[in-house]
């Protein structure tokens, strides 16, 4: 007899004849298997059909279906997502003194409309958990991570936002304009104090925030070290751009008398707390210090490419044992915005950089799963199909007109076209379903992301 003091019973979710990428350490694959979904877990996993188990609200037939883990994304700039289309034919340093000043007039209004359009391109690509490096704070533009943390949980991704900073502009030898930045101080009491109001660290954490100064063109050597210093102190991770291109790497020789690998290790910034975007331009001796320290990559393949950057050596990095998780980058680099078709432009842009053997069909998915799971510090809870993880995963159909007949399923959604999105859950709750979001308006966002990009472009004396 059930009485008021008894738990309830634990919803689950059944899937059954799924072929089954665990990306667990042996590389399980079940060609047709079964996952069980208990609340927020992963129950169980194995070969054939699912046992009997109390408490089923819904039973999901896998078959023609290939189930992964959710992908990770570990790099993001979602303000970009209202200044798509800019500086179309510029490497970064152009493509930044040209979207600055349109930057300079964000506000929390127009990010919360960034937010959501960004949001909802990696939920239905397939992406469960998502960084974001916001960095950009112009004085009186309000509560510009409030509103991108708002956004995020309405749509229902596992949201690492980092609060960034710049603080060295054009009058200090920065890139940055001056109205773009804030004052070393500043920067850093916002970062405690976003760390403060919405760091969760728990367990299944829907939430986590990392500390992120921009890149060493962008920010002092001060508040570099004093980031490191507050990250330590507050137990969050540290995150920042480096060694993108050729011309970071002059600017930082000329600046400091030593390429970016070092000059982190200089202010503290190499550890396995730590992980940096893009990591293009490495030398072996850089490339041994990320791996001595367990220092992370988050490799941005389509944006690397969009503005000239080159490749990373991601063979390279996973020989090494460096920890390399897949990412977006902002989308005014990347204006697809999308994580699954990010898989394949990670391998064939390899494959044309480092050879046929570069990377594996295999080897890219667990870039995209573990790999940033294990960047963002949270490869004991995600990034693989395991008993007790949690239930973010993602059901691809391969029987459709573009994979059908493809009989590697892994391969054909690497190197195949975008598949569609049968199920995503994050956190055990279905947030896509058939290709569409479950928990808000498709058609609403793509509206208020117009509004929002136009004023923004008004704003800034574009139109
Ligand atoms: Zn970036």
């Amino acid at each position: 007899m059930t009485t008021a003091h008894e738990p309830a019973p634990v919803a689950r979710i059944v899937i059954d004849n799924a072929h089954i990428a665990t990306v667990d350490p042996g590389d399980t694959e079940f060609t047709s298997g079964h996952v069980v979904v208990a609340g927020n877990r992963i129950e169980a996993v194995g070969a054939g059909p699912a046992p009997e188990v109390p408490g089923a609200v819904r039973r999901i037939d896998a078959s023609g279906h290939l189930l992964t883990p959710g992908l990770v994304n570990t790099h993001h700039h979602f303000y970009q997502w209202l200044t798509r289309g800019f500086a179309q034919q510029a490497i970064l340093f152009d493509w930044l003194v040209e979207l600055y000043p349109t930057w300079a007039r964000i506000d929390d209004e127009l990010c919360h409309a960034a937010a959501q359009g960004s949001a909802a391109a990696l939920l239905t690509s397939g992406c469960t958990t998502a960084a974001d490096h916001a960095y950009v704070f112009p004085r009186g533009a309000g509560d510009i991570l409030g509103a991108e943390i708002a956004a995020v949980a309405e749509l229902g991704l596992r949201f690492h936002p980092t609060r960034g900073s710049m603080d060295r502009s054009r009058k200090d030898g920065g890139l940055p304009p001056d109205n773009a930045v804030e004052t070393t101080d500043e920067a850093l009491a916002a970062t405690e104090a976003a760390i403060d109001r919405w760091h969760d660290p728990s367990f299944g954490s829907m939430l986590r925030i990392a500390a992120a100064p921009c890149s060493p063109f962008s920010v002092s050597t001060e508040l570099m070290r004093e980031s490191a210093v507050l990250a330590r102190r507050k137990g969050v991770r540290l995150h920042t751009h480096g060694s993108e291109t050729l011309e970071e790497e002059r600017y930082c020789r000329e600046l400091f008398k030593m390429g970016p690998t070092d000059y982190f290790e200089s202010v503290g910034w190499l550890g396995d707390d730590v992980w940096i975007a893009h990591s293009v331009h490495m030398g072996d001796s850089d490339i041994a210090k990320f791996a001595a320290t367990g220092t992370g990559v988050a490799t941005c393949p389509s944006s690397n490419a969009r503005l000239a950057a080159g490749v990373a050596r991601v063979p390279d990095l996973l020989r090494a044992g460096v920890r390399v998780g897949l990412g977006v980058d902002g989308s005014a680099s990347n204006e697809a915005g999308e994580l699954a078709t990010e898989l394949r432009n990670l391998l064939l842009l390899n494959r044309v950089a480092w050879g046929a053997d570069a990377l594996t069909a295999r080897q890219a998915l667990r870039v995209a799963t573990l790999g940033g799971a294990q960047v963002l510090g949270r490869d004991r809870e995600i990034g693989s199909i395991e008993p007790g993880k949690l239930a973010d995963l993602a059901l691809w159909r391969m029987d459709g007109l573009r994979h059908a007949g493809i009989a590697d399923k892994v391969a054909a959604l690497v190197l195949g076209a975008a598949a569609p999105l049968t199920l995503l859950l994050v956190n055990g709750v279905p947030v896509v379903e058939n290709d569409r979001l479950t928990r808000a308006d498709e058609d609403t966002i793509a509206r208020d992301v117009a509004t929002a990009a136009a004023t923004l472009a008004r704003r800034a004396g574009l139109t």
